[in-house]
């Protein structure tokens, strides 16, 4: 009949081994190749450490061979990069290609859809960190396709022989031919040349409408220009924030992040 000493010993034994340092040996578990429906080319996987309750987090060593790369794919939590090898590339949805090289580490917002891999001239390794949620820690969706892992370069925006085209002509040239004239000649051309508001606080009074009205696309183009026209970042930040309480909270907040992405650009 166990005494209640051998029952607190044994208690004590157990807390005792899920106390215990554990060390996992290298190459404890050899690279095993990536599934195929979760990714493109040669990809290879060193499984190094599970989550361990009540940790959530793992890691493993991910090599990709030139060319080869992840699916599209989210992490509930998120996931962190390390560079251990070689040069490749990170992309999210919507976003710019972003080269990665040895040393360099990436962090990947949770449930922000993205690849990563090799460059298409180089082969590229990293160490890969995520935590589980609800027993996952990868939402896996479609392949990257070749033209989204290398997009042809673009085409230059004029030649010798070709005369430069208006923004508006690149952006609505071929749809709308007379919008494009009428936004070169009466708008740019006549409305925003007059002297009688200085161009930049025509840029303050067209960011603020453009912001009230929650117009994203049009917003990016005039936040820069407001820029060229003597606004300052901290000028455009402040008008965001005083227009959140006069055009609404989700306004101002797109607004903010289309301002994040004028503000990286030089
Ligand atoms: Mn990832």
């Amino acid at each position: 009949m166990k005494t209640l000493t051998t029952l607190m010993t044994a208690a004590l034994a157990t807390l005792a081994s899920a106390q215990d340092i554990t060390v996992i040996r290298a190459n404890a578990e050899p690279a095993k190749p990536a599934p195929a429906e979760n990714f493109t080319g040669t990809v290879r996987v060193e499984r190094l450490f599970g989550a361990a309750e009540p940790a959530r987090i793992s890691g493993g060593l991910v090599h990709f061979e030139t060319g080869a790369r992840t699916n599209w794919h989210t992490h509930p939590l998120g996931q962190t990069l390390f560079v251990t090898a070689g040069v490749g590339r990170i992309q999210h949805w919507g976003g710019p290609i972003q080269e990665i090289r040895k040393g360099d580490i990436v962090r990947i917002p949770p449930n922000v859809k993205h690849w990563h891999g090799a460059s298409p001239d180089a082969a590229m390794s990293h160490l890969a960190f995520s935590e589980q949620l609800d027993g996952t820690s990868v939402q896996w969706m479609e392949k990257v396709t070749d033209a989204q892992f290398d997009p042809p370069a673009p085409a230059p925006a004029s030649t010798a022989t070709a005369p430069a085209r208006s923004r508006a002509q690149q952006l609505v040239g071929d749809v709308a031919p007379k919008l494009a004239e009428l936004t070169d000649g009466v708008l740019f051309g006549d409305v925003w040349a007059r002297p009688q508001l200085a161009r930049r606080d025509r840029s303050l009074a067209v960011v603020s409408a453009l912001i009230a009205m929650n117009r994203p696309d049009q917003l990016r183009s005039h936040l820069a220009l407001a820029r060229q026209n003597g606004v300052t970042e901290e000028e455009l930040s402040e008008v965001i924030t005083h227009l959140a309480f006069y055009a609404g909270w989700p306004s101002a907040m797109s607004a903010a992040g289309v301002a994040k992405e004028v503000f990286q650009k030089p």
